[in-house]
């Protein structure tokens, strides 16, 4: 497939080529520079790249005083071989688009274009493709990028597709939307010794042994009401040689918490009870952090917005008791003025993202690109 163009070509052809394409979080470089190519036929009044490595903005300024709105995708796929047989199938082996950010880029490059031919008459829209959302990174780092302050507006909005739920429901909450998350890499270290003389050594054993009950039980000593959770992904200890008692070992947790103050308690209960038990068995202690993600926090009035704009698209709408337990980084965006976002039901029948043979669903794009148009038209 050639490259398509956003003012000839159908959303859905960019879908299909951008799937063809997929880079890993923080190399989204060819992705980028096609986006950037595209954004300037529907010439914003600037667009900004590089930030934070990879990202991309388009700004349309009415030049008049009013609200600032930001429409955000992002540009990463993930390393993951899919096995569905399409014409436009992955040309990369091992990494796909297996969370549907070739879609979400399609529904926002559809919204830049709709905008560009129906400018703002007062304040400003942002278009925002974000890099690196799947590793966490992505968010927090545009935040971070001087190049932010030209960006940051007064409201954020975002999707993320979820397979299994109705084609196009707005699956929607105030408050958390998606918890905080974040993996604890735990190492200790003592000293080997001949498998004969253990005693001649230091063993982590009993402190793994300890720890893995240890950490399990820090859900419960966090005193909030709210979901809090901590999993157990790996763990392992020493060589596989018989002759030899083990001097390393190692524990990897993720913890998940509905707000980012759990999340804070949480670690640094965690870090005592790593550092309590190391010491108690004579071995030394790291920690490490990894996939940190902040809570997704919805505000009121703009949840308010994407259930009007949706009602006015026609799609159903329904509200969520409790917040999804997965991570999304937008929160760092959202949080430093106020946003919401959905979760945009991709069909009964779609496998679910992440999975091998997920797949995102085409016919989410002009609904997609719809709702966020109305919140565009109804704000500016
Ligand atoms: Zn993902
Ligand atoms: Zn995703």
């Amino acid at each position: 497939m050639c490259k398509p163009n956003i003012n000839t070509n159908s959303l859905t052809d960019i879908r299909h080529y951008l799937h063809q394409y997929p880079e890993l979080s923080g190399q989204e470089i060819n992705t980028a520079s096609y986006i950037a190519e595209q954004l300037q036929l529907l010439a914003p009044d600037n667009i900004i790249q590089g930030i934070a490595g990879t990202g991309v903005a388009a700004i349309f300024d009415s030049g008049v005083e009013g609200k600032s709105l930001l429409f955000r995708c992002e540009l990463d796929a993930l390393p993951i071989q899919s096995i569905h047989n399409k014409p436009y199938s992955s040309k990369h082996l091992g990494i796909s688009h297996q969370c549907g950010h070739d879609g979400h880029m399609a529904i926002i490059l559809g919204l830049a274009k709709a905008i560009a031919d129906k400018r703002p008459k007062r304040g400003k829209a942002i278009i925002l493709f974000q890099p690196a959302e799947e590793t966490g990174e992505g968010a927090r780092d545009v935040v971070a990028d001087p190049l932010f302050s030209q960006i940051q507006a007064n409201e954020n909005y975002a999707l993320h597709n979820l397979p299994q739920q109705p084609l196009g429901e707005v699956i929607i909450r105030s408050g958390t939307f998606n918890c905080a998350s974040r993996g604890m890499i735990v190492r200790l270290l003592g000293r080997t010794a001949h498998a004969a003389y253990p005693e001649t050594g230091i063993s982590p054993q009993m402190a793994l042994a300890q720890l893995l009950q240890g950490v399990a039980d820090l859900p419960n000593q966090i005193k909030r009401q709210e979901l809090v959770m901590v999993t157990v992904v790996h763990c392992d200890m020493g060589e596989v040689a018989f002759g030899t008692a083990p001097a390393a070992a190692c524990l990897m947790a993720t913890l998940r918490t509905e707000s980012n103050e759990a999340m804070q308690e949480l670690v640094d209960i965690g870090k005592n009870l790593v550092e309590d038990t190391a010491k108690q068995y004579n071995l030394q202690s790291s920690i490490e952090w990894s996939d940190v993600f902040d809570a997704s926090v919805n505000d009121e009035q703009c949840v308010q917005q994407v259930i009007d704009a949706a009602k006015v698209c026609g799609e159903s709408v329904r509200l969520i008791d409790e917040p999804f337990r997965w991570s999304e980084d937008f929160g760092a965006i959202s949080a430093t003025s106020k946003g919401a976002m959905f979760a945009f039901g991709g069909g009964e029948n779609f496998p679910q993202i992440h999975n091998q043979d997920y797949i995102f669903n085409d016919e989410l794009i002009e609904k997609g690109r719809n709702i966020f148009f109305e919140i565009y038209r109804q704000l500016l």
